[in-house]
């Protein structure tokens, strides 16, 4: 496990920058230029010491909001939508320009939640910014926020920095937003709320404490820089929570400003079980009961025999969410069988389902090359260890 988090920022080999729209975009002023400027001093000091730099940049909407002169208060999705394509561009633009500055050239990548999701698309995505990143281009990443629907979109760029900085490999996540870290509890409502340093592991005692808030400006809260948090530090990615509202964030970060540091795994997991672990909307859910559990725990397959019950609809190959009795996800993996079928198999030995099914299919509901545990045995009962994938 990391613990020297000293220098880690000008250490690291690669690092994601995912930055709030509140710290670029003022309400009624737009685009906070002098912010942007010293934003890119920092990059341009890490890029010139060797460091990967990518940045996921929200501040879409806000800035279209702004131009287009928008009423405060929700959008409706087509207004955000549109509020998108005017403000991208000019956020792209604004980035381009404050990166050449320093001779830095900026790529823009917009994803939709398939680009990540489906595992064709993700390569594709991955191959285009490593050739970004090869010919030596700042990726400056967002949702495209013009053609995401309700149901079909990330909504907040938390957890998309999260799932492109497993996609490059990235060593470091640092979300940038208008709190200075993690708190026990939220800082506004709660005075007697302690501030967290170093967050070894992610335990449900630490989901509990993200609350759920977030500002007008932008969609995500502690509770989506935790699940962020979940998707980086399982794939071997460390993650630092730290104020932007300061001028040169990234140098006082370097300069030793508090921030929140989250360890990443000590046994970061293979490229597809990353890829698996981070599905944001599993197809379906599969309760186990705890001889399944602690198969599971040591690294067995999931049989049919060690599943009460099947939720959702899914086809074989889509991923699903394993749940214990007690409604704790505990890991992920690729369904076996399509969710009809895992039905009418729940609960019956391997060797009864060429009689059920009417044909012999795989022993196991998930094969364990497809399985990946998403939270550890004993994180659940508050010790502090971590996930074996
Ligand atoms: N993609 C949104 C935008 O650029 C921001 C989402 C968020 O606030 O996290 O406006």
């Amino acid at each position: 496990m990391t613990t020297n988090r000293s220098g880690a920022l000008s250490a690291c080999r690669r690092v994601v920058i995912k930055i709030g729209s509140a710290l670029l975009v003022d309400r009624r002023a737009g685009l906070k230029k002098n912010w942007l400027d010293a934003m890119c001093e920092d990059i341009a000091a890490l890029t010139s010491r060797g460091v990967e730099v990518l940045v996921v940049s929200s501040g879409a909407i806000a800035m279209g909001r702004s131009v287009l002169d928008l009423p405060a208060g929700a959008l409706k999705l087509e207004e955000s939508q549109a509020a998108a394509a005017v403000g991208q561009i000019a956020l792209a633009r604004a980035w381009s320009e404050s990166l050449s500055r320093h001779e830095i050239v900026a790529g823009q990548i917009l994803l939709t939640l398939g680009d990540t999701e489906e595992r064709r698309r993700y390569l594709n995505a991955r191959a285009t910014i490593s050739q970004l990143m090869k010919l030596k281009a700042v990726p400056v990443i967002n949702e495209n926020d013009t053609v995401a629907t309700t149901e079909i979109r990330y909504g907040d760029n938390d957890r998309l920095a999260a799932r492109v900085a497993t996609m490059v490999g990235a060593d470091l996540l640092v979300l940038l937003s208008d709190i200075d870290g993690l708190y026990t509890a939220p800082p506004h409502v709660d005075p007697n709320a302690q501030f967290l340093e170093f967050i070894p592991v992610i335990t449900p005692e630490i989901e509990a404490m993200a609350g759920g808030a977030a500002s007008e400006l932008s969609r995500g809260g502690m509770r989506t820089k935790i699940d962020a948090g979940k998707i980086a530090t399982s794939a071997g990615c460390a993650m630092i929570i730290a104020s932007g509202k300061v001028d040169h964030p990234l140098q006082s970060i370097i300069d030793g400003v508090r921030h929140s540091w989250f360890a990443p795994s000590a046994e970061p997991v293979t490229a597809r079980k990353t890829w698996i672990a981070g599905q944001l909307l599993p197809g379906g859910r599969l309760m186990v009961d705890e001889g399944a559990e602690r198969a599971l725990h040591s690294g067995k397959s999931l049989l049919p025999a060690g599943v009460r019950s099947v939720e959702g609809d899914f086809l074989r190959g889509d991923t699903v969410a394993i749940l214990s009795l007690n409604g704790q996800e505990i890991a992920r993996g690729l369904a076996g069988y399509d969710a009809q079928e895992a039905r009418q198999i729940v609960g019956k030995k391997s060797i009864e389902i060429a009689d059920i099914l009417g044909y012999s299919g795989r022993a196991a509901m998930i094969h364990r090359d497809d399985l990946v545990m998403t939270m550890t045995k004993n994180a659940q009962t508050g010790h502090k260890e971590k996930a074996d994938a």
